[in-house]
């Protein structure tokens, strides 16, 4: 295992080592990812392992689904400790290809996701993200052919949006949602909690607690609308510009006014200083 993971950067050994693994009649996992690993990016390495005799992590900050304003260029990057951590995890092969192997010149397809896409959640305030993110998605589907591919539940209208696309395009690969993984204080776990202060930091969990308090009123039968407007205010009280707090349905994320309705996410996305954090649970 000393030379693992393979470290492939271009298309055509890409198709040659997953050949090899085609051949040897073995199941494939991807685990899409933009780097800067944590625990929660570990969780759907696990599944993968557990589903497939061979994981392929790819690791690629996906310029399309930044907007010019956005942190693309400040977005965090560690490789080397990436590639030490998925050597621990045991991963077979890291896709990780530059932005020009992606996207050469002359480039000139992008998909655009309807349905989940635009629930008017995340697309409200990033109305660039999931063309960007199906698009790169579904040039990674193409690429590794996985039988898997594993997803967080923590984001979650993108779980849904590439469930939808794989579908849609006919892809064999099946779509997995692994669930939120947190901080013991409940803060979900994500690549840009780096950017919180440590005054920030100790406000972030309320995001996540103001969640499972609404959940556990709409479950104790209180209207959804009366609950959502109170947790709205908890949210700005503790600091926060709040983007949405949304309950939608869990599949096609249309509106939901009774809990009869169901079965029912709670969405939330908000900022606290120049850090935008979202996360969602089950009710
Ligand atoms: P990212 O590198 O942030 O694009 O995330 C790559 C994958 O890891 C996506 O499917 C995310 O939903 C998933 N992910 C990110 N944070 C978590 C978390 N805290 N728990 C579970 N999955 C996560």
């Amino acid at each position: 295992m000393a030379n693992h993971p393979k470290v492939i950067r271009t298309v055509p050994p890409l198709r040659r080592a997953l050949e090899r693994y085609r051949k040897a009649g073995e199941r494939i996992a991807l685990v899409p990812t933009m780097g800067a690993l944590h625990r929660g990016h570990l969780a759907l390495v696990r599944e993968a392992g557990r589903r497939a005799k061979r994981v392929v992590v790819s690791v690629f900050v996906n310029p399309t689904q930044f907007a010019p304003h956005e942190d693309f260029a400040s977005y965090p990057r560690s490789f080397a400790t990436d590639i030490k951590v998925l050597r621990e995890a045991e991963v077979d092969l890291v896709w990780a290809p530059s932005v020009e192997a992606m996207y050469p010149d002359g480039f000139a397809t992008r998909l655009a996701p309807e349905g989940a896409a635009k629930a008017g959640l995340e697309d409200e305030f990033r109305p660039h993200f999931f063309g960007g993110v199906a698009t790169v998605v579904a040039k990674l589907f193409t690429q590794v052919s996985p039988d898997f591919a594993l997803f967080g539940q923590k984001d979650y209208q993108q779980l849904r949006v590439v469930t939808q696309m794989a579908k849609d395009l006919d892809l064999q690969v099946k779509v997995i949602g692994v669930p939120t993984v947190r901080e013991p204080d409940g803060l979900a776990l994500s690549s840009r909690n780096v950017y919180l202060s440590a005054a920030e930091r100790a406000v972030a969990p309320m995001l996540h607690r103001v969640l499972k308090g609404c959940a556990t009123r709409i479950r104790s039968g209180e209207k959804v609308d009366r609950v959502l407007n109170v947790g709205r205010i908890e949210i700005d009280l503790a600091g926060f510009a709040l983007d949405y707090l949304e309950a939608r349905h869990a599949l096609t994320l249309a509106p939901i006014t009774s809990s009869k309705d169901g079965p029912i996410r709670l969405l939330v996305a908000a900022r606290l200083g120049k850090t935008r954090l979202i996360d969602n649970v089950g009710v």
